[in-house]
């Protein structure tokens, strides 16, 4: 199934961002340790319309929403 419009603009907000409504958490918040002991977290959310999913991260170094491909 295609993403729908909201999660089509999720994956394109950078860095910070609250989830869009229909995005719900999927799994448990998770604990990385980054390198120089930045440590960042992750979380997995699926969208309730289309079925989307996506993780969130706080590293700097990568983009703050991910939609899975396939
Ligand atoms: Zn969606």
């Amino acid at each position: 199934m295609e993403a729908c419009k909201m999660c089509i603009e999720q994956s394109q907000k950078r860095r910070r961002g609250t989830p869009h409504q229909y995005l719900s958490k999927i799994d448990a918040l998770r604990f990385f340790k980054g390198n120089n002991n930045r440590n960042y977290e992750e979380q997995d959310f699926q969208c309730q319309v289309c079925q989307a999913k996506f993780t969130w991260s706080s590293n700097k170094n990568d983009l703050a929403w991910t939609l899975w491909q396939g």
